[in-house]
């Protein structure tokens, strides 16, 4: 079996070290937040993820979710770690404390969440769910919705969902069916069929909030006309405890390529009562709050499970024996080097290595600023992290989860055929990995939203919070030749991103199936540079200050951003060329020419 460890040391540096937190210092948010106090949270929650969550990864994908008469049975050990992780508060780090939350900044729960994911990522989807039906309820309900549901949310005693899919409407949500019907009462009555909901039927927890997109009979055609309803699996008293049953139920699972042991439902509503949370005919905007933080949170399982991977294989390619390093043999003693000693074992272990330590700088520099849109008391630099948020969102979720796909790929290379074997868990990892790129809005409907929202966004506004701030630590320290080997590939490949941004957007308004021909490209491209941005700003300060972690940790680090700039950067090169050049011969054959 794979080992696993999480990158508990790395998490601390970026924390701790990496992330600067003067913009939210008068904040309440951090008054008792200390570096101390934030270590100790982090150590335990690497325990709970090494010994409480991994343990149940490979057991819970073996038994998976089974399903008897509309109930659903999570595999052994599940309810109780349910218990064991809602008790301790683990699911509700961001939550509001007048909600029993724990009201910790983004920056630390999402640190939190990659070590959980990367312990046992279907486990953690029950826990995310809650959390993002959280996020809208309580930007959008009304106080009593907020009230009668969000305390026991918040402490996992309810757990929560996000119903948009059906047989016939994915991506495309304009063409939901399920029709909402006022009930005279304030209430509406809900009927229709959803698809792949995840955690929509489970034994975890007591009730199941489901928030559900619908269409009420005047509703203009398309996605202006859906709207959102909380729509509970046990309706409540007027003491707002259980009572009956409300029409809710689950009419099967789906069989998956993974996250076997993530419940992902077929629901019926069958005139369900429901509530509606916002205005009438404006639900994709509350859903919006809920897909993008549920966005960020599945680009950090990307992170999670490349780190999973990650770890594995180090683990393995220290141990396993075979053939003699090619500069001599260095274990003279062994009847075969390491797997460690080869050039090629390095390289994919590189790889691994700078893709993932780059792409958590880029999960916590991200999440901080998600704090600073909600906490800062600057209310212009409040609306500049929002906007970089906005335009991040996309880049991150892509960037992250294809990553997840590449490096947990590699995890199974380096064990060679015995990554294909199913008991030493590394192709359950490629397996989990593979949904992060297909949900949440799928990773080619992410690039469409990066060109056809967030770039031309107030004329290009949005792109300029990461442009300028980028332009001006290339401009502070282009001269330092410590540092040039960092600071001159960013700077070339910053270039590169601003010709193909600026044609982008000139496609954009003359030929928009050209620019989203080459979407995709521009994204990776995007994403490649943020990150190469996060390496710079990492050597730069370490170039200038080492903290408390010990010297070879610092100097892993420099060595890991320079692979990077040399090995992984320089795709930008390609991925400009194939930009710049459209997309005629992408749509230039005939259908029938397929
Ligand atoms: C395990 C799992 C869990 C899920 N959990 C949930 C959940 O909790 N709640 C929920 O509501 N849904 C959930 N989903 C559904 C998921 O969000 C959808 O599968 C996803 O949105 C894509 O929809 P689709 O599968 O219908 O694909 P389609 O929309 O049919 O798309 C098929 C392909 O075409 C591409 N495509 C579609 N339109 C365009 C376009 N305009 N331009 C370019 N390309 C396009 C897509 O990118 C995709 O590659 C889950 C799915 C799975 C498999």
């Amino acid at each position: 079996m794979a080992r696993f460890n999480t990158p508990i040391d790395d998490i601390k540096y970026l924390n701790c070290e990496f992330l600067d937190r003067s913009l939210l210092k008068n904040s309440p948010l951090l008054s008792e937040l200390n570096d101390d106090t934030t270590q100790a949270i982090f150590d335990e929650a690497s325990k709970v993820a090494e010994n409480v969550l991994f343990p149940l990864n490979r057991s819970g994908d073996e038994q998976g979710c089974s399903y008897n008469k509309g109930q659903v049975q999570t595999p052994d050990g599940f309810k109780q770690a349910y218990q064991q992780l809602t008790a301790a508060g683990w699911g509700n780090l961001s939550c509001k404390t007048e909600y029993g939350g724990q009201g910790l900044p983004h920056y630390l729960a999402n640190a939190v969440d990659e070590m959980l994911i990367a312990g046992n990522m279907s486990f953690t989807i029950y826990l995310g769910l809650t959390i993002g039906a959280y996020h809208a309820i309580e930007q959008f309900a009304s106080e009593q919705i907020k009230e009668q549901y969000l305390p026991a949310m918040v402490s996992g005693k309810w757990s929560g969902t996000m119903c948009l899919t059906e047989p016939h409407c994915g991506t495309d949500l304009g063409l939901i069916r399920s029709n909402a019907i006022a009930d005279g009462a304030g209430a509406y009555k809900i009927t229709g069929s959803k698809i792949f909901i995840s955690a929509g039927e489970h034994d975890l927890s007591e009730n199941i909030i489901h928030l559900v997109l619908a269409r009420t009979p005047s509703a203009p055609a398309g996605i202006k006309g859906i709207s959102l309803f909380l729509v509970p699996k046990f309706l409540l008293d007027k003491k707002s405890q259980l009572s009956q049953n409300n029409n809710v139920s689950c009419s099967g699972l789906e069989h998956k390529m993974g996250i076997k042991a993530s419940a992902t439902c077929a629901m019926q509503f069958d005139g369900a009562t429901g509530y509606l949370i916002g205005d009438l005919h404006k639900g994709m905007q509350a859903m919006f709050v809920m897909m993008n933080s549920a966005r960020i949170h599945v680009g950090i399982q990307g992170l999670a499970l490349a780190h999973a991977a990650y770890s594995g294989a180090l683990d393995y390619a220290k141990n396993r024996l075979q053939s003699r390093s090619i500069s001599g043999s260095k274990y003279p003693e062994l009847a075969a080097d390491p797997l460690i000693v080869h050039p090629d074992i390095r390289r994919m272990l590189m790889t691994m290595k700078a893709y993932t330590e780059g792409a958590r700088a880029f999960s916590s520099w991200l999440s901080f600023q998600l704090d600073v849109s909600q906490y800062c008391d600057d209310l212009i630099q409040r609306q500049q992290a929002h906007e970089l948020v906005s335009l991040l969102t996309p880049v991150f979720k892509v960037f992250l989860t294809d990553m997840g796909e590449l490096v947990s790929s590699l995890g199974i290379q380096i064990y060679g055929g015995h990554g294909y074997i199913r008991e030493n868990g590394m192709e359950q990892y490629l397996r989990d990995a593979r949904i992060c790129q297909l949900y949440e809005g799928s990773n080619g409907i992410q690039a469409l939203d990066l060109i056809g929202r967030k770039l031309p966004a107030h004329m290009g506004r949005y792109c300029r919070h990461f442009f300028h701030p980028l332009s001006a630590f290339i401009e502070d320290h282009k001269d330092n030749e410590r540092l040039a080997a960092y600071i001159r590939p960013l700077a070339k490949s910053f270039t590169r991103l601003q010709n193909a941004s600026l044609y982008i957007a000139q496609q954009g308004l003359t030929n928009p199936e050209q620019a989203a021909s080459v979407a995709s490209d521009y994204l990776k491209l995007f994403g490649l540079v943020v990150v190469a941005y996060m390496w710079a700003q990492m050597a730069q300060k370490i170039d200038t200050r080492q903290g408390d972690m010990a010297a070879e940790f610092y100097d892993a680090k420099l060595v890991t951003g320079l692979f990077y700039m040399q090995h992984l950067l320089p795709q930008t090169t390609a991925l400009s060329a194939s930009i710049m050049l459209g997309g005629d011969s992408v749509m230039a054959l005939k259908e029938s020419q397929f």
